[in-house]
């Protein structure tokens, strides 16, 4: 069997690998790269292989790093399957029309300052139509549950804690009379995550391609994070500002409205701050969070039972329309605005940013990871200056960033999802972190006496 690592190694996004095992090809995940521009630029490259040719594709969860491609896949031929638990498919429904709007709406804007230049347009990576023509390929299965892909593969998904329907994927290959049996981690998530489940332990493996994005970092515990995180809401109100929240749409945002929703259940002063969820995708993805308990964990279903309402809370608007996000432009303080895109490259967050950093007495509350290179990033590094929508803003709110709200194993968890193996994978590809976390993250195995370990190259093939 041949497995060559298409994308996410060296760096985060991008997340690809091709396995070749006699007549049958399998793609896991078809991320997109994000980030900087150098990066942004892979997502045109053809494929480094012929999509007709494919079997299937494995989607380890919905993030479009590692799905953002599927739209492309098959406008360029791909005929298979794309498999993703039950609750991943649904998602990966909403993250990929929103990709599609996304890609359409940069076209439009390059397109107008080529023009203006005397230049070409520009076509969108791809189209809502392709979009849609690509889930129709799309097919959800419950977790734990084997399926074979031709002769040669069959795998099943187990939860990986990350976010709704996230797995890590147990395949087994056969050829020649062996059987090889291969794990892709995917997103590792943490234990005592809200909402959902922990993620299960690996089963024997002979090889395993493990994430590490926080292959260097020790997050701080979730109690102590939300402790915190109350803190800076307590300060923000006194200081009478609004609060700002760059929030993914799906599965962070998701988490702060429980967070908030168990904070304010008891009688706390804050009870009564306006809360807005502005993005339409947030307020779906929030849907089918309801409708999948399967992925829940003990908490979530007690609060269920007990016929509290879920993801809900008094004071809690969410925004759909334009108009209505506009509205939110014109109040100055005490409301707490939770919006997507999460690193603040796309999306309402941009908007609201722009009314919001130049402001003192307001507050931007980091709660989840900034890739190199984004809007969010540049913020979160101490940019005096930012930005948006073509317009100089200067920072003045106060930039605050809580690593505590991951929904990535940090190193210490992903050492010990790995001990949890029943048996330890004999060969380790270290994947899915910015270079120099990989390394460490492998370096930190190797202390640990786990020799076996490998940082691969975009583009590298391996026998196994
Ligand atoms: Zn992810
Ligand atoms: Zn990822």
């Amino acid at each position: 069997m041949k497995i060559t690592c298409l994308g996410g190694v060296r760096t985060v996004t991008g997340s690809s690998y091709l396995i070749s095992a006699g007549e049958n090809n399998v793609l896991v995940d078809c991320g997109m790269f994000q980030g900087r521009s150098e990066t942004e630029v892979l997502n045109e490259e053809p494929f480094q292989f012929d999509p007709r040719k494919l079997d299937a594709v494995l989607i380890t969860h919905s993030h479009i790093d590692h799905i953002g491609l599927l739209p492309k896949l098959v406008k360029e031929g791909f005929r298979g399957t794309i498999f993703a638990t039950e609750a991943a498919a649904e998602l990966t429904g909403i993250m990929l029309l929103d990709s599609a709007h996304i890609q359409e709406r940069d076209a439009e804007l390059e397109t107008r300052k080529k023009l203006r230049k005397g230049k070409k347009a520009v076509s969108p990576l791809y189209t809502t139509e392709d979009a849609l023509k690509s889930l129709g390929f799309v097919r959800g299965i419950p977790y734990r549950q084997q399926h074979n892909i031709g002769k040669n593969f069959s795998f099943l998904f187990k939860d990986a804690g990350h976010i709704l329907g996230s797995a890590f994927i147990e395949i087994e290959v056969r050829e020649k009379g062996e059987i090889k049996r291969i794990t892709f981690s995917g997103d590792v998530g943490r234990r005592n995550t809200p909402i959902i489940k922990d993620p299960e332990q690996g089963d024997s493996s002979d090889v395993l391609f493990i994430e590490s994005t926080y292959g260097n970092r020790l997050h701080k515990n979730l109690n102590e994070t939300i402790a915190e995180f109350e803190d800076i809401l307590l300060r923000c109100n006194q200081e009478c500002g609004n609060i700002i929240i760059p929030s993914f749409a799906v599965g962070r945002t998701q988490e702060i409205i429980y967070i908030l929703s168990s904070m304010w259940s008891n009688d706390h002063p804050l009870k009564n701050m306006r809360t807005f969820i502005d993005s339409p995708m947030a307020v779906k993805a929030t849907d089918v969070f309801k409708k999948h308990s399967e992925c829940f964990d003990k908490e979530a279903m007690d609060i269920l039972r007990n016929g509290n309402s879920f993801l809900n809370f008094q004071g809690l608007t969410l925004v759909e329309t334009p108009e209505e996000s506009m509205e939110i432009n014109k109040i100055k303080s005490g409301a707490i605005i939770i919006s997507a895109s999460g690193m603040c490259n796309a999306g309402r967050i941009r908007h609201h940013l722009k009314h919001n950093l130049w402001n003192k007495k307001c507050h931007i509350i980091f709660v989840g990871f900034q890739a190199a290179g984004t809007l969010g990033r540049a913020i979160v590094d101490g940019a005096k200056k930012v930005k948006i929508m073509g317009e100089d803003i200067v920072v003045k709110a106060k930039v605050h960033t809580l690593g505590g709200f991951s929904a990535h194993a940090d190193r210490d968890e992903l050492y010990s999802w790995l001990k949890g193996f029943s048996r330890l994978p004999g060969k380790i590809f270290i994947v899915h972190g910015e270079e120099s976390l990989s390394l460490e993250f492998a370096a930190f195995l190797k202390e640990k006496s786990i020799t076996e370990v490998y940082v691969p190259r975009r583009l590298e093939s391996f026998e196994i």
